[in-house]
């Protein structure tokens, strides 16, 4: 430690690392994963009646961690009844304190099994166990406390209304956050009285399954959650179930347009919280160090499978030369590798198709002209890796200022004036996140209230907190997860 250890990009920056850490992995040992993982229906893991499975592998060494079943419509169908039956014999009738209690337990028990679910998120989601042990696990129990503390406080949040539960909430979450999607879903659904079915994303199962484990040790009553595993098809099966009486999704545009299509007309209430491409906007007078961290923060935390990530860099052209040299800089002093490495920065891609869709859009940019910058960058042999990345020279008209990557890859344009900006910003189909860096609260305040997106963080980037609201503009989706606004979706108003 202590040696200057020089590195020499393929660009014309070079980085000087200080120092290099030696590996520093966090044990595997605390995580028990069971070779095989029925369905989570009534309370119990049961086998399922489709008879099929599939594996779970860690990405980051294409391992396969454990044998995962896949639910057909009948097991779903199994799953949407025992919901039912629970909402309907105890849950809606429950005392909201009654209901909090059940929330706190599993609250607790997150936080204090806290390293186990982080072990296994970044084993089987590919993310650095800096994050998942810091952000995911801390966030998702927080959740659950924050919605505990409304169950039997409905009635102050909307006065002269009574909130009514809906019944069951199909639920649809996606890879990149697995535990903390999980939360964000079931906590408001559980708090305002309603049952669930999750379903998580196919290449993420393990922690929903431990979560189940910890939903049996709360004593939940049979049924109240239920969680289903399985792809595409199993998601469709359960946002089709006629019993299902709202669906929430997180996920793709794409498959987010099916979903409403296929629930039209059926009365059953649906939010959608889609992809973005946010645009993080550097101003002259920013703090250029500190804009440097939340541009790295915005885009290359959780290797950028972040629907609400900074992909899209504009800056001020009069301070472009020094942010894109301290760009540069900074990304060639960023630790690839093991996600369970405590120093690691940018773990492992979470699948082969996700690392073929990210290599895809790159190229498309060296294609439409755009010019790319990666460091010197030493990629494990097995796994689904990219390296961090840049481009510059982008037009709006490039597919990778266009497109979703959602992967580590930045795309930087510049500007002239707040207007040009902002006119920028918003020349998106999507509007979920947006950010400001600049020193002027006023600025920051012209700029909020015309920019088209969901989310604006000012001078920072990508923090959350479950009281505050998140959801999106446009083609980024509708509905509000967090905060009082996240109450709303799961419940009927009716007027007093
Ligand atoms: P996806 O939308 O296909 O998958 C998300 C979830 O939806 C998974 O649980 C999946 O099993 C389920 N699903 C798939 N088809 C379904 C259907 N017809 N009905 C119901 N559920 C269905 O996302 P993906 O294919 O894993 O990723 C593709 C792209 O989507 C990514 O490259 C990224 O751009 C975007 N994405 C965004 C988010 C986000 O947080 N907004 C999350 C994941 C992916
Ligand atoms: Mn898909």
């Amino acid at each position: 430690m202590g040696d200057e250890i020089e590195r020499r990009d393929k660009g014309a920056v070079t980085a000087t690392v200080p120092w290099e850490y030696a590996a520093a992995p966090e044990s595997k040992e605390i995580v028990r994963i069971q070779d095989r993982y029925g369905l989570f229906i009534e309370g119990r893991f049961v086998d399922p009646l489709s008879g099929r499975t599939f594996e779970t592998i860690n990405p980051a060494t294409e391992e396969t961690l454990s044998v995962v079943s896949e639910a057909g419509p009948e097991d779903v169908d199994l799953a949407v009844r025992a919901a039912e039956k629970a909402w309907e014999s105890s849950w809606r009738d429950l005392p909201g304190r009654e209901r909090a209690k059940y929330l706190y337990r599993i609250a607790r028990s997150l936080q204090e099994r806290s390293r186990e679910f982080a072990v296994l998120e970044s084993l089987n989601g590919g993310k650095p166990i800096k994050e998942s042990r810091d952000v995911d696990l801390p966030l998702a129990a927080a959740h659950f406390f924050y919605y505990a503390g409304w169950a039997d406080k409905l009635a102050y949040a909307f006065p002269n209304r009574e909130p009514r539960p809906l019944g069951v909430a199909g639920q649809v979450i996606p890879w990149n956050f697995p535990i903390l999607m999980a939360a964000w879903k079931l906590a408001p659904a559980l708090a305002t009285g309603n049952t669930a079915v999750l379903k998580p994303a196919e290449t993420t199962p393990l922690t929903a399954l431990l979560l189940a484990e910890v939903i049996q040790e709360a004593d939940l009553p049979p049924g109240v959650v239920n969680i289903v595993t399985g792809a595409g098809e199993t998601g469709a099966a359960l946002v089709n179930h006629p019993g299902v009486a709202k669906v929430a999704f997180t996920g793709s545009t794409e498959v987010g347009k099916i979903i409403r299509r296929a629930i039209a007309g059926t009365g059953k209430r649906l939010t959608l919280e889609l992809g973005g491409k946010a645009a993080n906007i550097v101003f002259e007078d920013a703090p250029i160090d500190q804009a440097i961290e939340g541009i790295v923060n915005g885009i290359y935390f959780n290797q950028g499978h972040v629907c609400c990530a900074g992909s899209r860099l504009l800056v001020q052209e009069s301070v472009f030369e020094p942010v894109l040299d301290k760009l540069k800089e900074r990304l060639g002093t960023l630790r690839v590798g093991d996600p369970l490495d405590k120093n690691t920065d940018v773990g492992a891609i979470n699948s082969a198709a996700q690392l073929s869709r990210i290599k895809e859009l790159v190229e498309s940019g060296i294609q439409e002209g755009a010019e790319i910058y990666q460091p010197e960058c030493h990629l494990p042999e097995r796994g689904f890796w990219f390296c961090p990345t840049l481009f510059t020279g982008v037009s709006q008209s490039h597919r990778i200022a266009r497109e979703e990557i959602f992967g580590p890859v930045l795309s930087i344009l510049t500007f002239r004036t707040p207007e040009e900006a902002l006119e920028k910003a918003n020349n998106t189909p999507y509007g979920l996140s947006a950010g400001v860096w600049t020193e002027k609260g006023s600025r920051i305040l012209w700029m909020t209230q015309r920019l088209r997106a969901g989310v604006i963080w000012a001078n920072t980037f990508n923090r959350f907190d479950p009281s505050s609201p998140f959801g999106g503009y446009k083609e980024s989706g509708f509905g509000r997860e967090g905060g009082l606004h996240g109450l709303e979706p799961y419940l009927d108003l009716v007027p007093r």
